[in-house]
C-alpha cells in the first residue's frame, strides 16, 4: 500500500467523514485492512496514493490542493524522522506518527490549516485502535 506521509494522522484520525460517499467508503475500508493487518508494509510517496485514488479532489495523478498536502507530508516527515521512499509497516508509521504528531503539540501545528481540524481534533487515538468501523 502506497500513502502520503500526512494520511499516516488522517487514518487514525477517521470516524467515517469523508469528501463524499465513495471516498469515505474507500477510506473505511482501507483503515479496515491496516488494522486487521498491522504488518501491512507502506511505501511512503510524496504522490496520490491509496487514499488519493477514491478522491474527488483527485486530478489524474495529482491533487488539486498540491502545494498544500505536500506541506503537510513534509511537516510528518520531519517530526517522525521518515522519508518518502521508505517501506515500514503500518504499526510502526502508526506507532511514531500518533507519539510525534498526534500526541505532541505538532498536531495542532501541524493540522489546524485543515478542513478537517475541528472534526479530528476531538477525536481520540491510541495504539491499535484506528476509529474506522469494522465493517
Ligand atoms: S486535521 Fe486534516 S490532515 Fe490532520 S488528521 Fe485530520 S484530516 Fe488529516
Ligand atoms: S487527492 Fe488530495 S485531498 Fe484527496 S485524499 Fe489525496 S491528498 Fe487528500
Amino acid at each position: 500500500m502506497k500513502l502520503r506521509a500526512h494520511h499516516l494522522l488522517c487514518i487514525q484520525k477517521f470516524t467515517g467523514h469523508g469528501y463524499d460517499a465513495a471516498f469515505t467508503a474507500h477510506m473505511t475500508a482501507v483503515c479496515t485492512q491496516l488494522r486487521r493487518s498491522p504488518e501491512s508494509p507502506v511505501l511512503l510517496t510524496d504522490g496520490c496514493d491509496t487514499l488519493c485514488s477514491a478522491c474527488p479532489h483527485r486530478v489524474g495523478s495529482f491533487c488539486d490542493s498540491a502545494e498544500k498536502v505536500s506541506a503537510l507530508d513534509a511537516a510528518v516527515c520531519k517530526a517522525c524522522g521518515i522519508q518518502t521512499g521508505a517501506v515500514c509497516s503500518w504499526e510502526r508509521l502508526r506507532e511514531l506518527s500518533r507519539t510525534r504528531v498526534l500526541q505532541s503539540k505538532l498536531f495542532h501545528a501541524i493540522c489546524c490549516g485543515c478542513q478537517w481540524y475541528a472534526l479530528c481534533r476531538h477525536v481520540e487515538v491510541s495504539d491499535g485502535n484506528e476509529n474506522c468501523s469494522d465493517t
